[in-house]
């Protein structure tokens, strides 16, 4: 175990007030992607997503449905549960802020910071919006009518003041901005930029971590003035330090933290740096290692959500493709971290026809029934190495994507694989030679290496695939070098992508 490398991936924990949809998806599926890969080059991956279950917002949707939040928490967590398991989510824990362990931590965490001096008694008087559970300020507002919106919901915010208690960001105004000039941790850089010059701006202010029980009753205590409820988005940061081991297991804590991609989307890129760097830096710790930000899914150019109603249903498109599979292949393709991704049934048809129908699953239909034909199904191996070295340059670029978290380049560098290997047949011709066995080794080899780069994003039609060549993969990097397979055992290949039916 001394030399295990260690890999901790996060979601954000998401607010269980409707099942979740493509937006949901894209984040947790890139993620999932992510702690794949690094189990398949032989990481010891800790993957943590779950469910954000205090709050105003969760209060009121229970009301509204005359149930008491915890029961209906409860069933909407298992809600989120079910779709990630349909989506194969490979989660070493689903975290509810609900959980024991995480309230307790929270309660420890703010008694740590009231002793050391961060915390104080305050008035606080501003504009709030309870769907985002947070306060804007002037300058973040927007005003029609006379009256102020929520710059995400477009809906009038509720003037609010009340007394509170304040966690001194201010005091750490330096410190964030060094982490967001110096440290490398925000991904990509153009978001971190973004983050300076708001501060830079605005300055960084003392934030109300409290809410009166009166208003939010269903939160966690304030463990020093029972009148309160912790903050949902204190509560929630916090998540990631309970599943990371944090007063629990000292040595898994430190493994895991000091190696911690987090996955966030653009919207709640302020609570992850400022405020969360702030907390971490109050607690004596790091920032994580990486904040994977990505932008949003778009529909003619609006955000994808609830509130909009446009929201592309997970159940929708694995019955379109057929498989789960499918699915988070085309949230591998869409994925964007610098800018928003434009989608749409017929962007989702086109991936999934162009990419897997004609061109891998194409591949491997053809190769392996010629296997079967030509040669009864066993290969030996005989390296063409002018086919070799092209595959092997692609395989280097797609890992290092993988390794820098370009998801999107890595799978479209492995689709130039297919895309050779088929233009490769097409110039060889195989079927009309003796004994092509050069061919077709290193047409499988091809295959082989293109399915191990896909197996992270569809983990049980490569898994087949791979099965079907007689072979097995193993948790190296060593696997990825062409040849390094001695003999096939071709079995027939199912259809592993079937053409899709009219609209
Ligand atoms: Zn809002």
């Amino acid at each position: 175990m001394e030399n295990a490398k260690y890999v901790y991936v996060t979601t954000p924990i998401y607010y269980p007030n409707d099942k979740p949809h493509l937006g949901h998806a894209y984040t947790t599926v890139l993620a999932d992607i992510v702690s794949r890969w690094y189990r398949l080059i032989g990481y010891e991956v800790f993957f943590l997503t779950g469910t954000d279950e205090h709050g105003a917002k969760l209060q009121k949707e229970a009301e509204k449905r005359g149930r008491d939040p915890k029961s209906f928490v409860d069933e909407m967590s298992s809600i989120f549960k079910d779709y990630w398991r349909k989506l194969d989510i490979s989660f070493n824990r689903f975290i509810r802020t609900t959980d024991e362990d995480h309230e307790a931590l929270v309660r420890n965490v703010l008694n740590l910071l009231n002793e050391r001096g961060y915390i104080y008694r305050g008035m606080y008087k501003g504009w709030y919006c309870t769907a985002c559970e947070r306060y804007y300020s002037d300058r973040e507002y927007v005003v029609e009518n006379n009256t102020p919106l929520c710059p995400i919901h477009r809906r009038p915010l509720e003037l609010v003041e009340e007394e509170t208690y304040f966690l001194k960001l201010s005091q750490f105004k330096d410190a964030v901005l060094k982490i967001l000039k110096e440290a490398d941790v925000v991904y990509p850089k153009q978001y971190a930029d973004e983050v300076i010059s708001k501060i830079e701006l605005e300055g960084l202010q003392d934030l109300s971590i409290a809410r009166p029980k009166e208003r939010v009753s269903w939160g966690i205590e304030l463990p020093f003035d029972s009148r309160f409820t912790v903050y949902v988005w204190i509560d929630a940061l916090l998540n990631y330090l309970t599943g990371a081991g944090l007063d629990k297991n000292e040595k898994q804590f430190k493994n895991l933290w000091s190696n911690s991609i987090q996955f966030i989307g653009k919207d709640i890129l302020w609570f992850h740096t400022a405020i969360w760097f702030s907390l971490l830096l109050m607690l004596g710790l790091p920032p994580p290692k990486k904040l994977v930000v990505h932008g949003y899914l778009t529909v003619k150019g609006i955000k994808m959500g609830k509130s909009t109603g446009n929201v592309t249903s997970i159940d929708d498109m694995i019955a379109r493709y057929g498989s789960s599979d499918a699915v988070r292949f085309i949230i591998a393709r869409i994925a964007n971290f610098e800018k928003d991704s434009e989608v749409s049934w017929d962007i989702y048809d086109s991936i999934y026809m162009g990419d897997l129908v004609n061109n891998y699953g194409n591949l491997v239909r053809r190769v392996t029934s010629l296997a079967i034909k030509i040669f009864g199904g066993v290969v030996k191996k005989e390296v063409d190495y002018e086919h070799a070295k092209k595959v092997e340059s692609l395989t280097q670029k797609a890992i290092e994507h993988y390794n820098n978290i370009r998801i999107a380049e890595a799978v479209k560098t492995t689709l130039d694989i297919a895309h050779e290997t088929n233009a490769y047949l097409n110039k060889q011709e195989p079927w009309n030679k003796e004994n092509p066995v050069e061919t077709i080794y290193s047409a499988l080899e091809s295959i082989r290496l293109a399915s191990l780069l896909l197996h992270p994003i569809m983990p049980n039609i490569t898994s087949q695939i791979i099965n079907v060549l007689g072979i097995s993969t193993e948790k190296s990097l060593k696997q990825f070098m062409f040849g390094y397979i001695n003999e096939y055992r071709v079995k027939e290949a199912p259809i592993p992508f079937k053409k899709l039916s009219m609209k």
